[in-house]
């Protein structure tokens, strides 16, 4: 198989992994059979107060947390996600988990 033939169905396959909030940013290699995948937030709703459970725009931070995906081909995927945690004046700052 051609390297081009190869990359195209790599990046097919890609797209069934991820969730509807999130797109690629990049990928790239990890170790010598790792895959890493980073992915950004496209933010078409608010996250929830874990808290209080209201939807809420006010962001208090945003980390990365690198989770296991399942394998692609010869690869193992990891993926980098977001994950904000909001602060509601009146709850105070979230300790929010994986979303979904
Ligand atoms: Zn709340």
């Amino acid at each position: 198989m051609s390297q081009p033939d190869h990359r195209r169905a790599m990046d097919a396959s890609l797209l069934t992994l991820f969730w509807e909030d999130f797109e690629l940013v990049c990928y790239e290699s990890l170790g010598a059979n790792g895959l890493l995948i980073k992915l950004k937030l496209t933010a078409s709703h608010p996250p929830c107060c874990s808290r209080c459970g209201q939807s809420t725009w006010l962001i208090h931070d945003v980390s990365y947390r690198r989770v296991r995906e399942r394998d692609l081909f010869q690869y193992r995927v990891w993926l980098d996600i977001p994950v904000r945690r909001v602060r509601r004046p009146a709850c105070g700052p979230d300790e929010s988990v994986l979303p979904g």
